[in-house]
């Protein structure tokens, strides 16, 4: 790809991960208790958005005072006083300004390489928005459909843009959370195009040449060529019995049952692998020698380490692996071998799971379809503030993918300490350590006989 310039769409890219501003202020009117149903929400919510340049002078304003007008009309169309648009606006502002701290070192790195834009659907006053929120200088043009008189999908809005930053519209990469506004008017023009999709569900949602993120994170890989994972190292847990799978499947261990014509522990293998492992650590039981044979002829370019070891549970197998890798690496990831995760999103989480201060990662899913979830809360830090039984909003469940950092594998207590693995998480949660939880989209928990057919379908979209 020869891009030059890398223009980005304003509301749901820049200030959230693909959640539009009428998804993100529905969810908060429902959490301040206005529950009016979806309709007569979108009514008041486009009322206000479409007619704020015309009721207001927005000359100037920044993004505090611009979303309390929004939100003011909002109020006023659903009978709600000021103190209401108020409090909306604080935690609609809260979460803006935590993505804008974390998007920064990026959009700056970005900047040493890339001509940056802005292309929105906006009410006229961008510019001061991003001034007020430290962004602004970032950008060579801001093209703004309320000044440039043209909105997305139309093609002359991305061209004043490319027109601006000097290049053609074949060397600009747009980046977008709108199949309909930010990719088709990309397509329609010849731009390469990436779809923030969030925790959307990315098959066949847009062209098969549309880069598809997580996050805007991801475009760190795409655009910056940065290394993944720490020195290479992962590990993998695949020492259970697999019980409900070998009722299904007698003869045959959990690892090598297969899954879109590949053994199931092939397909983690590969999302390993997407994340830049090359040394992997794994804990087989003793009846493990197929799944080495495998795994050796499949992977001769990994360097294997095969831990065996008939373990009481699956802290113990946890725990092994962890020290094993502390040995050789400062940083690490660990797989069950029953987490099927698109190959992307291992390596999204391979690259952030522990870039802050944290001791360890989780991922977790909010595509929850589990017997037994754990279930983690996640605080407005990205942070988890509280697993399993202490969990109350359940909004997401871990999923089987962990980082560590060596000094937490080598704090960890002797093997009897805890008979289960979740245990360890809920007490390394509970004891203060900051442990990040890191979102991913769907993922499958490969555990009964029906999840296999859910695991086909997921492998071939990878
Ligand atoms: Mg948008």
């Amino acid at each position: 790809m020869h891009i030059k310039a890398v223009l980005f769409d304003y509301g749901g890219t820049l200030d959230s991960d693909g959640l539009t501003w009428l998804n993100r202020f529905s969810t908060l009117y429902r959490e301040h208790g206005i529950d009016t149903g979806l309709e007569p929400f979108r009514r008041a919510f486009y009322d206000a958005d479409d007619n704020l340049p015309a009721r207001f002078d927005l000359r100037g304003l920044g993004l505090e005072r611009t979303l309390l007008l929004q939100a003011g009309c909002v109020c006023k169309s659903l009978g709600q006083g000021e103190a209401l648009a108020q409090d909306v606006v604080r935690s609609f502002l809260d979460s803006s300004r935590s993505f804008f701290r974390r998007n920064l070192p990026l959009l700056k790195e970005l900047r040493s390489r890339y001509r940056l834009g802005v292309v929105s659907n906006f009410y006229g006053n961008l510019d001061s928005i991003l001034a007020g929120e430290g962004l602004l200088d970032l950008f060579d043009v801001v093209s703004e459909s309320e000044k440039v008189g043209v909105i997305k999908p139309e093609p002359g809005i991305f061209l004043h843009a490319v027109n601006a930053v000097g290049c053609a519209p074949n060397e600009a990469l747009m980046v977008g959370d709108s199949i309909r506004r930010d990719m088709r008017g990309a397509e329609g023009l010849g731009m390469p195009h990436a779809w923030l999709a969030g925790g959307h569900d990315a098959s066949g949602r847009c062209c098969g040449r549309a880069h598809v993120l997580r996050s805007l994170l991801d475009l760190g890989p795409l655009l910056l060529d940065r290394p993944t994972l720490h020195a290479g190292f992962a590990g993998i847990i695949a020492a259970g019995e697999g019980s409900r799978l070998k009722e299904a499947r007698p003869g045959t261990p959990k690892p090598l049952v297969s899954v879109a014509g590949r053994p199931l522990v092939h397909w983690v293998v590969e999302g390993l692998r997407a994340a830049g492992a090359r040394s992997i650590v794994i804990l087989l039981n003793t009846s493990g020698d197929a799944v080495r044979s495998y795994l050796e002829s499949a992977f001769p370019d990994v360097t294997w380490t095969f831990l065996r070891e008939d373990t009481a549970s699956s802290w113990e197998s946890f725990r092994l692996v962890s020290r094993r890798l502390a040995s050789e690496t400062e940083r690490f990831i660990i797989s069950t071998v029953d987490a099927l995760i698109p190959p992307a999103d291992v390596a999204r989480f391979a690259r952030e799971a522990l870039s802050g201060p944290e001791a360890a990662a989780l991922a977790v899913t909010p595509f929850v379809d589990d017997e037994k979830p754990l279930w983690a809360d996640l605080d407005d830090a990205g942070r988890v503030s509280a697993l399993g039984a202490r969990a109350s909003q359940r909004r997401c469940a871990t999923c089987g993918l962990y980082a560590l950092r060596r000094s937490t594998a080598l704090d960890m207590p002797p093997a009897p300490t805890y008979a289960r693995l979740r245990d360890y998480w809920a007490a390394l949660v509970e004891s203060g350590s900051p442990v990040r939880g890191m979102v991913l989209g769907k993922t499958i928990d490969v555990d009964r006989p029906q999840d296999l057919g859910i695991a086909e379908a997921a492998v071939r979209a990878f």
